[in-house]
Order: C-alpha cells, then structure tokens, then sequence
C-alpha cells in the first residue's frame, strides 16, 4: 500500500460521516466575482501537441517512430606546440524520415568563439563600476587569439566540392539532388581549430598548462564538440538548426564512430568508445593491468602516478595515433595528456548486452590524492545506482577525465574539475569536505548524463530541464545511497524554497537560452519537483515504475517533455497536470496555510446543550474582585434556612420544559440522525489557505491530548473546486491537541510560520440537520391525499400493457385543473438525472 490509497482511505471514511448531517451545508454564495482558476484543467489538447504516429498519446514512441542515423570515420591530430586540432571526417547519413531532404545542417560549436558570434556579440554586464579580473583576462585574451572552426574542403563521394553556407555555429551543406527516404549519402569534411584556454575564455572543452613556477609546463587537452556534428532532424521540429549561444547544450543523432587521434607519442589518450590498438599505444606491462582491473574489486592503476610524474620531466618526441570506436552514441569527445594517471575497475552488472563495464579514471598529480580515493568507485556507484532507476549502463566504458571543465558528459567519458589545494609555500595539498563531496558529487552528475540525455536522447538546447533536472534528480537519490548526511545541493524540497520566493524567475518550461537562474530553473526546482512527485504525490511504487517506463521507452531515442508527462501519467494512473501546470508552467510556489480549526460535537440533547452554552457563558465572566476579597462565609453560606430552589440547584443547569422539549424533538429524529448523535465523535473543520499559488497535497500531522498522533495525507485534488480556500473535515473520538501543515518538511512550503494550531478552541455543539420538506405542493395544500383512480394506471411499463387499459396520450386533467380545451404547448422535459434530482440537493454527493 502507498500512501496515496491510505489518505483515499482517510478521505472516504470522513465523507461518509459527513454524509449525514449535511444537507443545510451546501456553499455559501461567493460573495466576490474573481474569476475562477481551475489548477485541474487539462494540459491535452491545451498546451501539449496533437498525439500522432510517431508519438502516441500514451507517451511512447508511436508505430511510425523514426530517427536519422549518422556514422563518423575521423582522423584528427593534436598539435601541442601550437594547441591546434587538425582533423578530416567521412560522413554518412542515413535518411530514415519520411520527408526528401535538400540540404544537411550541421553544428559547427566551435564558432561560439569566433569574435562575431551572436553568443560572443550578445554578452551582457553590469553597469555597476567594477569588472572581475577573470573578465579583464578574457578581454586580452579575444585581441590576440580567436577561436572558430577553419573550415576546408567539402566534398561527395566523387571528389566534387558540396557548396555549403555557415549560419553562426551552424552549416547547411546543399546536396545535389534531395536525399530520398530511406537513402544514405556520404560527404568528406575538413577543418582544423584552435583550442581554447578554458580557464580563460570558458567553453566545455580546451586546455589547461601547468607552467607557473615550480610547475612542469605540460597541458591537459580536452575535445569536445569539436568535430562539424549533423544536427537533428526531427518529427516535431525538422531540423534541430537552432543557434549555440553557450548556455543550451546539444542533441544529436546516434551512430557508429570509428575515430583516429594522433597525439604526442608519450600522451594517454581518454575518449568516447573502446581502444582498438592497445599493443600500439600501451606498454605490455600496462595491457596486463587493464586486463586485471577487469575483475578487480578496487581500482587498478593502468599508469601508476609514479610513471605519470616521470612522463612530464622526461619528454619524447614523435607521435602515436590512438584508435578508438564507439557504437550508437550521439557524440564523440576525447582527454589527451602526459599528466595522466589512469586507472581502472569493472562493474559487473545485471545485463545480457553489457555484462561489464570498465569504470576508469584519468587525473594529473594536482588532482590527487582525490581522485586515487573517489573518482572510480564514485563512478562505478553511479552505474549501480542509475541502473536501478533507469536501465543497465549501455556501454563498455564510463570515464572521468580531470581537467579545466568543472563538469561536462560526452558518451562514455566525462570532465570533472575539483582538485586539492596546495599551500604555495609549504605544497601541503589538503581538501575541504566541500571539494570532497563536489567531486563525488560531479562525478556522479556527469557519469548520470551518459544516461541522460546521451542515452534517452533529449534536447538540451530546447529544455534543460529534462537531461539537467531529470539527472540531477536521479544524482540526488545516488548521493544519498553513498552518505545519508551528503551535503547535496540540490533535491531536498526545503532547499528550493529561496528561489520560488524569487522575483527573478520563468517556468520551467522554458527554452534554454531564455532561463534566468539557470541552476535553480534547470537543475534544482524539477529534480526537486521529481523528489516531491516521488514521496508525497505518486509514492515510491508508482514513481519509480513510471520513471522506468519513461527510460526504457526512450532509451536511445528521443523524447519530448510532451512524452515524458504522458508517460508518468500513462504509467502511474493518476492525474498529473496539475502538477506539471503548477511546478512546470508557473512560477507559483508552495505555501500552504492552515489559517484555522473548529471543534464541534453532537450533544446527547439540545437541552443539555443549552445548559452548556450557559456554563461556558458563566465561566467567561470574570470573577468578582470583591467577592473574591470577602474571606468571611455568607449569610447563604452560613445558614442552610434563608436557601430555596435557586440557591440549591445549578443555575445554569437544563430546566424541565427544556428537557420536554429536547425530548419531544428525539423522537421526530430519523433514524440516520439518532446514529449521529450518539456518535461520541468530535468534527474538526480544519480552514486551507493556498498563499503560494501551487496547488499541492495537504499533509497534516494531528497531536491529540492522549499522546497519540496521526498524520493525514490528503491529495492535491482537495483543491479542484477552489484553489484559494478549503475546508476540510476530520472526525475522531480523541481530543485534538495542536494540527501541524507539513510536518516533514517534503512540500517546499515557504512559509512555515502558518501551519501550526496549536490551540484547539473548544467544541461546540453541532446542529443536525433534517431534509427540507418541498413547500410547493398544491395537492397537500388542498388536502387532497389519495390519487385519482383514473391517474393511477398510468403510465404503465409497455411489456405489461398490452391487454390492459388503452395508452391514453393525453392524461384527463387533474381535479383541480381549470377546464381549458385549448391545445397547450408541450413542455420540455428534462433529462432523467436533472430531473431526478430535488431542488438544491446538488451539493448532496
Ligand atoms: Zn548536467
């Protein structure tokens, strides 16, 4: 059972007892005419596209579902000297759309750093008289160095020059004649760049060179969105041929890689895919330990620090050229350096395809002796953990390469920045417990993208939301299985609230480049809003089912946020749009108030009610001071002779003729009301305010006055009539104590200061009421109690009619009818359940 049946349990049983004493209770009419927000409205049809062939309306890829299919053949070499990448590329395409295609777009990244870019162009600052030093660097750095792809040649399969035009990072190759469905064609490119110095321009990619004083000189090379990539071509956009401006990553088609990366001959060599040369590029003595990590239960070194340490003083010249490939991956990226320590360690597991994975890092010795402790097995806890969300870890490899890029995925292989510090005079190296768990914690972010969106191919460049949130969700729940005290930074509800109290903000569902707080808005309100969906909406049971579902459906292919909603509805049978309305298409936030509670029992009998009434009005007088002063017994007290019926009985005690009455007014009671009278219950009626906006379950902790406590979960739907005030009801024999909003702190409710009541007021007696008589009735008005013999035999049911009296169409006219031989016109009758139902019974259900 979840806790979604248990508080639908709750909910009945209260709406039954409500049930019978109700019928004067229907709403009081609004009194103002705002107009009506309904948190329930549907999304389908609203705000969601048409479900089509390619995908349906539960959410999975349609009957007709397609996508492109692109293959890469590149040989690139890495000049060090002038940090420069030369690289030619054989492409081929494989049209599987149902549309002729005229022309290819490409992504061309690299030209986010060209000097006229619209990301370079577009940059903002503060008018504030100030500027960062990182910022003066940058300046210098863009009058001596620009970056860009140079493009060279491109041509078909024939040697004939492709013509080609670039749009800003994007270009468009015309092709000679359109490209049928189902038809391949291949075309060859060239280019080289120059890279970026990533701690000085940024970028996801670039170097970084050791060669402050007491440093050795040598770099960390990182590839990266490096190489002309086609863009995608889809069923609900076309081309995917929208501008980089920096901040919206990428998504690209899957397909094979076959990739040749000559570097200087003493690099190790990190990349996407499986080395194919290793007797080439690796000492035996290193094949022999690659071969060991296989089976080991902690890492092995493939290259020990000491060989890395003794690589960078004794350099060699020449080059080697590393082969990798790679199968179904959207993407290819690399880390080269002879800085590298490597090592490496296999995780078996739960999988037919991939048995095992090789979970491997790659660190200079500035990144030790971090990276040694926690980077592979940090990698390796994020395949076990992902796996049980989501689906087995799809490849043979999974890398963290550190470097200059605080966090960035590729398939298979990852860039993760924290290091150590080292104390310049001493060169002590420490590390705080923040740098500790940022590792751990990156690691395990970046490791979690080569499931999303490098698996379950999502676009970034449109939503962050759903590769950032999705993951950093699923990042929140790995930390937590590592350390149950980590010090996540993102997933816990109440560690949202500050950014959806902010002005600054736009819904989730907006395209990348537009967010504002691009961490909070990306990454932290919907892995937040996962975690809420998960323990307070759907419950764990459902959640993870429907999660799975959305990941295996989309596993290597490419869904919309469209398909991700459909799907956890679809799966988890529960209406979801109010949640996705409220957490991803507002900037409403949760607060939730519990403005008030009333008591209220059902007295044995009105008598003894009113005797109450007038108890509790004698006890909220105040004390007479000088009664109070008087020590000496009264004349009454003193002397039992001068006392008579009122100085004996109490005076606020029921008199007999009230009694009569309440007694007389037992016995009109239906038998429904003389159960509910007898009830020894107490109905609290508990007063929600919705201050945030966002509609959300109500969960409310009750402490009663014998000690016991209990906690309700009531669902979001309370809110589905008016999504500014409720009231609801709660019906118990024990004596209510103090109610608690939220006692576990899983909403994000913003304010805490209004959900506590910590005084119940007293009960008060609780009227029952009786089913109003219908007052128009001219029949018992004029006496008339039995029916006309003449009305009584009709109508009759037609299967039992046919010997009986003729079926007169038109009945006589009653008794009392005025005699009219004019036709009258007919009436409208009105449908069956209308009809049956008593005025102003509506609120009855
Ligand atoms: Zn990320």
């Amino acid at each position: 059972m979840n806790m979604f049946t248990r508080s639908a349990a709750r909910l009945s049983l209260s709406a039954l007892v409500l049930g019978l004493a109700t019928s004067a209770q229907a709403d009081p009419i609004r009194q103002t005419k705002a107009p009506f927000r309904d948190a329930f409205r549907q999304l389908e049809g609203e705000e969601w596209p048409t479900p089509n062939d390619y995908r349906n309306a539960s959410g999975a890829p349609g009957y007709r579902y397609w996508q492109q299919e692109v293959d890469y053949k590149v040989a690139m070499r890495l000049d060090e000297a002038t940090r420069t990448v030369t690289a030619r590329a054989t492409v081929t395409y494989r049209n599987n759309s149902p549309d002729r295609l005229q022309y290819l777009w490409l992504l061309l990244d690299q030209n986010v750093f060209r000097r006229d870019s619209i990301a370079e162009l577009t940059r903002t600052t503060d008018i504030e008289d100030e500027i960062s030093l990182s910022a003066l660097r940058r300046i210098e750095r863009y009058k001596e160095w620009e970056g860009g792809f140079d493009l060279g040649a491109v041509r078909d399969v024939n040697g004939r020059n492709l013509p080609h035009t670039v749009v800003d990072t994007l270009m468009r190759i015309d092709l000679p004649t359109a490209l049928a469905p189902g038809a391949s064609t291949s075309f060859t490119i060239e280019w080289s760049y120059a890279m970026n110095e990533n701690r000085v321009v940024g970028g996801r990619d670039g170097y970084e060179c050791f060669d402050k004083e007491g440093e050795d000189g040598n770099c960390i090379f990182l590839g990266a969105q490096w190489f002309p990539r086609l863009a995608r071509y889809s069923d609900y956009e076309g081309w995917h041929n929208k501008a980089f401006l920096g901040s919206g990553e990428f998504t690209l088609e899957f397909g094979d890689y076959d990739v040749e990366l000559t570097v200087p001959a003493d690099h190790v060599v990190a990349a996407t895919g499986e080395l194919q040369n290793a007797a080439q590029v690796l000492t035996a003595e290193q094949r022999r330990r690659l071969t060991e990590a296989r089976t080991a239960s902690d890492p092995v070194y493939i290259v020990t620090p000491d060989e890395a340490v003794a690589a960078e003083s004794n350099r060699v010249s020449g080059e080697k050229t590393w082969s990798f490939r790679a199968q179904n991956v959207r993407d290819f990226a690399w880390a080269s350096s002879r800085k590298f320590a490597w090592d490496a360690m296999g995780v078996q597991q739960d999988s037919a395809e991939q048995p095992l994975v090789m979970a491997m890092s790659f660190y200079p010795k500035e990144a030790r002796p971090l990276w040694d402790a926690w980077s592979t097995k940090a990698v390796a806890h994020t395949i076990d953990s992902y796996n049980d969300f989501a689906f087995p870890y799809p490849y043979p490899t999974a890398q963290s390469v550190n470097g200059p890029v605080g966090g960035m995925e590729y398939p298979m292989i990852t860039f993760n920045g924290p290091r150590p510090v080292k104390d310049e005079d001493t060169g002590e190296l420490t590390y705080s417990e923040r740098t500790k768990a940022g590792l751990i914690g990156v690691v395990i972010h970046e490791i979690g993208h080569i499931y999303f969106p490098m698996t379950v191919n999502s676009d970034e460049r449109q939503w962050t939301w759903m590769d950032e949130g999705l993951n950093t969700f699923l990042q929140f729940q790995a930390e937590k299985r590592w350390s149950a005290d980590f010090p996540s930074r993102r997933g816990e509800p109440n560690d949202i609230v500050e950014y959806m109290v902010s002005e600054n903000q736009v819904p989730i569902m907006t395209q990348s480049d537009s967010l504002l707080q691009f961490g909070a808005n990306g990454y932290a309100k919907p892995a937040t809003a996962l975690t809420i969906l998960r323990e307070t909406v759907l419950g764990r049971e459902l959640f993870d089912k429907a999660f799975r579902d959305y990941a295996t459906r989309w596993r290597f292919k490419a869904p919309t946020p469209y398909d991700f909603f459909r799907t956890m509805e679809e799966s988890s049978g529960v209406d979801l749009d109010w949640f996705w309305r409220g957490w991803f298409y507002s900037t409403d936030h949760v607060d939730i108030a519990l403005d008030g509670v009333t008591a209220a029992r059902l007295t044995p009998s009105d008598a003894e009610a009113a005797a109450e009434r007038r108890r509790e009005d004698e006890e909220a007088d105040p004390p007479s001071l000088t009664v109070m002063r008087n020590t000496e017994p009264t004349v009454v007290e003193r002397d039992p002779s001068v006392r008579d019926y009122y100085d004996n009985t109490e005076r606020t005690g029921a008199t007999a003729s009230e009694r009569r009455d309440a007694a007389e007014a037992l016995e009109k009671l239906t038998e429904a009301e003389r159960v509910a009278r007898d009830l020894p219950d107490t109905f609290y009626r508990f007063s929600f305010r919705n201050v945030g906006g966002l509609v959300m379950p109500v969960i409310m902790k009750l402490d009663f006055t014998d000690g016991s406590t209990e906690t309700v979960r009531i669902p979001a739907e309370i809110w589905r009539r008016d999504s500014e005030h409720v009231t609801w009801q709660y019906v118990t024999p024990k004596a209510l104590a103090r109610a608690e909003l939220d006692p576990m702190w899983e909403t994000a409710d913003a304010d805490r200061g209004n959900n506590i009541v910590a005084d119940v007021p007293r009960a008060t007696s609780l009227t029952v009421t009786t089913p109003e008589e219908e007052t128009d009735n001219r029949m018992r008005d004029d006496d008339l109690k039995v029916l006309p013999d003449s009305l009584q035999t009709y109508p009759a049911a037609p299967d039992e009619t046919e010997d009986a009296a003729p079926n007169t169409r038109t009945p006589p006219p009653p008794p009392n009818a005025p005699a009219v031989s004019r036709a009258e016109p007919e009436r409208p009758v009105p449908p069956a359940d209308e009809a049956a139902l008593p005025a102003g019974k509506e609120d009855q259900s």
